[in-house]
């Protein structure tokens, strides 16, 4: 991707224009991080763009931004332009083509505002963002309450780099911030939701939140999860602290690698599992009670996925994280049940489609817990691999859908999805073990 993207700033220059990578990029090779994305910023215009490379696509060409599309890899390139009024808030009402310095002014945060000629080697720096780098500042170009002003999302932004980089605020900018935080209010769900993801995906998302609660933005996105704050635990089983203290370290360990260099799944926590895990606890607050022996939390499961869902549904997430984020909370208190029931019965659950991340949740959880005791969820990640691995010896299902279909007279649909987990399920608990006997059992019950 990188030497693609060399190949579209040689192709500008040689058309007799000024091309440089910009922004995040220029930031992440300062830092020594292998940037995501090459941003590239050119004189030339929309039209240039599209003229001299081969294959574009005119994502936002009344902003200048054009992508191109090379080796398989896409780049956003945009003319160096400036913001010309926002009257929304949110987007610029005009650009106006400019030059690079011009370009550089009009971004959000000095580390974020340089160019960088990779075919010289040169860093354009006009807003002092290496000296910001190297004191590990986050800091506004500008007036800061003015570009607040500008762009509400600003703030979030500021939020996400500073805990990203591990970084410090200016002074001015964290005033700044804190003054006009209730600002967020007016942001579109959708964006606070991508900010928010990618803060929650990022490194130290615990310290993100901490610090979103502290100037007033959590109060405003989720104020559910404000509600965890101080709220008591039952001391012989949580000695974490309150909460949101639990939450916070449960969702700190998701990413980290000390705590179980062999997880599962395999992969990197997705974003249903990392939302899933700070919003685990959030039905606590509502199901409080005291007994005779200890604070209690009944049923807090089933009320806090109903909550994390209309948390979710209102910032707009899609259904398919929405729904994971439910089931995983919803039954994330299984793991002693499961131990309890039926051979065939626990198969069931371990071939949900979101069980590896479940046990991972209960890893989580059980991470944020202290005294740490992880047996319980030792015991159930190797019963779960012992049998995963089982049934991958397994022969395939006794019936097919279309068999199902005919033999029950039924047209494709929901039922005969319903029929064939059935059929699994009494498989995998060896009621039914031929053809024969899944006949049988459907003549029986489906005709
Ligand atoms: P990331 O690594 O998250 O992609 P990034 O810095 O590349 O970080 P982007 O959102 O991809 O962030 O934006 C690219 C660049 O555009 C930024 O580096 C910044 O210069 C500029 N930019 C993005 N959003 C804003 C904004 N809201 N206000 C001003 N400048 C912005
Ligand atoms: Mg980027």
């Amino acid at each position: 991707m990188k030497s693609t993207s060399l190949e579209i700033i040689e192709d500008l220059k040689k058309a007799g224009y000024e091309a440089y990578w910009a922004g995040g990029c220029v930031r992440d090779m300062l830092l020594g991080i292998q940037p995501k994305d090459f941003d590239i910023v050119t004189s030339a215009k929309p039209d240039d763009i599209e003229r001299i490379l081969e294959h574009t696509v005119p994502i936002g060409k009344q902003f200048g931004v054009i992508l191109a599309i090379k080796n398989g890899h896409s780049f956003e390139i945009a003319t160096f332009r400036s913001d010309a009024g926002y009257s929304d808030g949110r987007r610029p009402d005009a650009v106006e083509f400019t030059n690079a310095r011009e370009d550089a002014l009009r971004r959000d945060f000095t580390i974020n505002a340089m160019l960088y000629d990779p075919s010289t080697e040169q860093i354009m720096d006009y807003v002092d963002g290496q000296k910001d780098i190297r004191d590990r500042l986050i800091r506004f170009i500008g007036n800061p309450e003015e570009r607040i002003k500008e762009d509400h999302l600003r703030i979030l932004r500021a939020v996400r780099f500073r805990n990203a980089f591990d970084f410090q605020y200016h002074p001015e900018t964290y005033q700044a911030i804190k003054k006009h935080v209730h600002l967020i209010e007016n942001i579109s769900p959708n964006r606070i939701a991508d900010e928010l993801s990618k803060m929650i995906m990022g490194n130290s998302p615990g310290r993100a939140f901490e610090e979103l609660f502290e100037i007033g933005a959590l109060e405003i996105i989720i104020p559910e999860l404000c509600k965890l704050k101080g709220l008591a635990q039952p001391l012989m089983y949580h000695q974490e602290g309150d909460v949101w203290d639990h939450a916070m370290k449960a969702l700190n360990s998701l990413t980290d690698e000390e705590i179980d260099p062999n997880p599962l799944p395999a992969e990197p926590p997705s974003l249903a599992l990392k939302w899933a895990t700070v919003l685990h606890d959030i039905g606590k607050y509502e199901t409080f009670a005291q007994d005779q022996q200890r604070i209690r939390y009944d049923h807090h499961a089933e009320v806090g996925s109903d909550i994390a869902k209309k948390i979710l549904t209102r910032l707009n997430f899609s259904n398919k994280i929405i729904d994971r984020v439910h089931w995983l909370i919803r039954h994330h208190m299984m793991i002693v049940p499961l131990f309890e029931m039926p051979d065939g019965r626990r198969r069931h659950w371990f071939l949900q489609a979101g069980f590896e991340e479940l046990l991972e949740l209960n890893r989580a959880d059980t991470v944020g817990t202290e005294p740490l005791d992880l047996s319980q969820y030792e015991k159930l990640k190797l019963l779960y691999r012992h049998e995963i691995a089982k049934l991958k010896l397994m022969p395939k299902n006794l019936l097919s859908g279309k068999e199902i279909m005919k033999i029950c007279n039924l047209p494709e649909g929901e039922k005969v999805g319903e029929i064939i987990k059935d059929l699994r399920d009494k498989q995998l608990s060896h009621e039914l073990k031929t053809k024969a006997d899944a006949k049988k059992y459907l003549l029986k019950h489906f005709l």
